[in-house]
Order: structure tokens, then sequence, then C-alpha cells
């Protein structure tokens, strides 16, 4: 039912941004090593996502259209010690509710690709594609303009779309990935190794003054970089962190690492990091909310005692 479908289309479908995070972790979740990125308008007239992954047989694309079809998870187990980052299988379906979306795909091995368009009652219809996945979303909320009104600017809905690349680029820079908007390039990067992509996304300033974190506990581990508390003025703030390669803001990390620059040095209120955590995945719940910027760690203390531990070491540790 349309009008259920574009109730439900909210919760995933807040602005562009949310589409491309979902489209992105498809690509990646079909095993991707290339992808690319075209946006017109901010997200909002067109997002087209070009992937190199395993690709969608023709008689499953309707199949992935429709609401709860996941090709993720087979038992309610699964869900326990989920590895992919998509699993509710309502991405697609509540895109198509409140935007044109086709999708193109050529599965491994097939003669030709398919194309589906994300109407009721479409066929797939042949189409011509080397490998993979070309998803394309327009003209976003087209049916729901009461939605439409609540979208910021070009720029704004462009800067939230262009993080979600970034953050993509960060968690895996085997991957390459290009970004371009309204026909300009933003940037294509080539498979790297975890420093130089973050010199590249984040900035090589923030690299070069900062302190690699490298520390690991039983089920638990951080890596990536820490600005040096003394020159945390010269790049420029932001915390990016990552829990088992997914984007998250999360309060108990996040005073942890406050915490750890207070003691070493007064300062560095919003300390600029790069970082990582892996943890086994039965000790943190990542299915709270649709956008999943939030985690819920089952022993939050022992987190933020290891974060705060990893990174005082870390800075106190003179530089040789
Ligand atoms: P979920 O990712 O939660 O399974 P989605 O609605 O995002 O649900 O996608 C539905 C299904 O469509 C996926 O399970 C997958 O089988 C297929 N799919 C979507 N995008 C791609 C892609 N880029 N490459 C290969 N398969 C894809
Ligand atoms: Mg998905």
């Amino acid at each position: 039912d349309l009008l259920i479908s574009q109730i439900a289309a909210g919760e995933v479908v807040e602005r562009p941004a949310s589409v491309l995070k979902e489209l992105l972790e498809n690509s990646l979740d079909a095993g991707s090593t290339a992808i690319q990125v075209h946006l017109e308008e901010g997200g909002v007239k067109l997002i087209r996502i070009t992937d190199d992954g395993c690709g969608i047989a023709r008689d499953e694309l309707a199949l992935a259209l429709t609401r709860h079809a996941t090709s993720k998870i087979a038992s309610l187990d699964d869900l326990e010690r989920v590895a992919s980052f998509g699993f509710r299988g309502e991405a697609l379906a509540s895109v198509a509710a409140v935007a044109r979306l086709a999708i193109t795909s050529r599965e491994r091995g097939a003669a030709h690709a398919w194309k589906l368009r994300g109407e009721n009652g479409a066929a797939p219809e042949p189409a011509a594609l080397m490998a993979g996945t070309v998803v394309e979303m327009r003209d976003l909320y087209y049916n729901t303009p009461a939605r439409r009104k609540f979208l910021k600017s070009e720029s704004t809905e462009f800067a939230h779309c262009a993080d979600a690349v970034r953050r993509l680029a960060l968690t895996r820079p085997d991957v390459a990935i290009s970004l371009t908007h309204n026909g300009r390039s933003l940037f294509q990067l080539a498979p790297a190794d975890r420093a130089r992509r973050i010199g590249e996304v984040v900035g090589d300033d923030f690299v070069a003054a900062s302190r690699t974190v490298d520390a690991a506990a039983g089920p638990i581990s951080l890596h990536g970089f820490a600005i040096d508390p003394t020159r945390a003025g010269e790049a420029k703030d932001g915390q990016n962190v990552f829990v088992n390669g997914r984007f998250v803001r999360d309060k108990i990390i996040g005073h942890a690492l406050r915490e750890a620059y207070r003691d070493v040095l007064h300062g560095a209120r919003q300390p600029a990091v790069c970082l990582f955590l892996e943890i086994d995945p039965g000790l943190v719940d990542v299915n709270v909310h649709p956008a999943k910027t939030e985690v819920r760690f089952r022993d939050s203390r022992a987190v933020h005692q290891f974060v705060y531990h990893a990174i005082q070491r870390t800075l106190a540790t003179p530089i040789q």
C-alpha cells in the first residue's frame, strides 16, 4: 500500500544523503571494489550510483524493490551477528515510494543486464551494462510535496551527501570511489592504505599533526589518528568515529575522548580524531534506528575505559 510505504519511508529517507548512504551500503554489501557517485542539485534531482559488485539477477530485481525482501538474513539468529550493512530489506522499497527509482544490473555471468523501474507493474527490460549495478534515484519527494518543503538548500543537502561519501571512503580505503556534483568532479580516490586515504579525505595536515592510535584488548580494538594535543589548533575539528565500519555519533566514546584530552592537556574540547573501533559484533547493538548513527554497547563502561586509556596512553607517550 503506497501510503503506508510513504509513511514508512520517512524513517529511512530523511533527505538525499540518507538515500545515498543506503545505496552505498548496498554497493559495499555486493562486494564492489569501485563505486561512482553522480549527484545533481544536492541529490534531490538525481543520485546515481554505479558499482562493480555482484549484480542482481533478472528475477530478483522486482524482489529487491519489495519491502522486507533482503538477501542478507536467513534467520533471526543472523540479526545477532549481522556483518553486512543492510539487513532490514526496506531501503529500496522506501526509496521507490518517494522518488523515481530505476535499477540496472548485470549479474556475474549473465549475458546482458536488466533494467527495472520502480513503478507499479513495471517489468524488467533488457539493458546494456558491462557489470555490476547502476541505481538511479530521481526527483526525491516528487509525489510527497509536504516532505519536499523540509529539504534544505542545494548546498546543504549536497554537503550531507558529500559527508556520506567521505565516511564510506574512510571506512573502505580498499574501494575506489569518486564523487561528481552537477557535472563537476569533487574527488576520485584510488584504492589506498588507511593512512593515505585519511590524508586524502580529512587532510594531510590532520595526519601530520596527529598521533597514531593502535590499541587492542580482547574483543575490542582502536586504530586511527588522534590530533596531537599541542597541535589541536592546526587542523580543523572533526570527530570521525567508526564502530565496526559504521560512522557513529556516540556519547560514550565522545566523552572518553574529551576526558583523555583533558587529562593530558587542558584544551582540545572537541579533539579532531579519525578512529576506528572494532568490537565483537555480539557486544554491540547496531539496530537501534534505521539511520544507524547510534549504537548501543552491551558494556558501555568497558568501552569507555578502553577508549579513554587507549587515547590517554597514546597522547602521553613522548614522541621519539
Ligand atoms: P537490504 O540491503 O536491507 O537487504 P535493500 O532494500 O537495501 O535491503 O536492498 C534489497 C536487496 O537488493 C538487497 O538485499 C540485495 O539483494 C539487492 N541489492 C540492492 N542494491 C544492490 C547492489 N548495488 N548490488 C547488488 N545487489 C543489490
Ligand atoms: Mg540495503
